[in-house]
């Protein structure tokens, strides 16, 4: 059965150009209830542990950097169906590729720089928002 919530953050580059009003806007009229929200600047060392999965991957490198080159918004999402609804809400990973209207279409700026993250599943949100949030930080 699919879960209802889900894991987010704002990269760096679009906490940068202040798009983070502009993102949750679309995230709220979008049918999501925000559980969870805080701002944070990763070191590199914890990029590197969020994204672990994608260790042996060419881009992990570039990934680890960009993620820790400036705060980032880290936020737990509610809403039936939440990561799959959600990944609809934010497009393809490349903007090229997204439909028009997602988060990514809008707000990405490149494969890398493309303004959201989102869980791929229910077991790695549960993992993702507890990497963030304890249990007293959610409403
Ligand atoms: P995310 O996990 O951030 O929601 P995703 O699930 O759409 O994105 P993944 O395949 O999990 O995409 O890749 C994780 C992140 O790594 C991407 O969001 C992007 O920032 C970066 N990335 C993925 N592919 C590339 C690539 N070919 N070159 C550079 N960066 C990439
Ligand atoms: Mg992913």
């Amino acid at each position: 059965m699919a879960g209802n919530r889900t894991f987010s953050m704002i990269k760096p580059h679009a906490v940068a150009d202040n798009h983070v009003g502009g993102i949750l806007k679309l995230i709220e009229e979008g049918g999501f209830r925000i559980v969870a929200l805080k701002k944070l600047h990763l070191t590199g060392a914890q990029a590197g542990k969020f994204y672990e999965v994608h260790s042996e991957r060419p881009f992990y490198g570039e990934l680890c950097e960009m993620m820790s080159e400036g705060p980032i918004i880290a936020f737990i999402l509610e809403k039936e169906n939440a990561v799959a609804d959600f990944r609809k809400l934010i497009g393809a990973t490349d903007p090229a590729e997204a439909e028009a209207g997602t988060v990514r279409s809008i707000y990405a700026k490149s494969k890398a720089e493309n303004a959201v993250h989102g869980s791929d599943s229910d077991e790695n949100a549960a993992l993702e928002s507890a990497f963030f949030f304890s249990a007293l930080e959610r409403f």
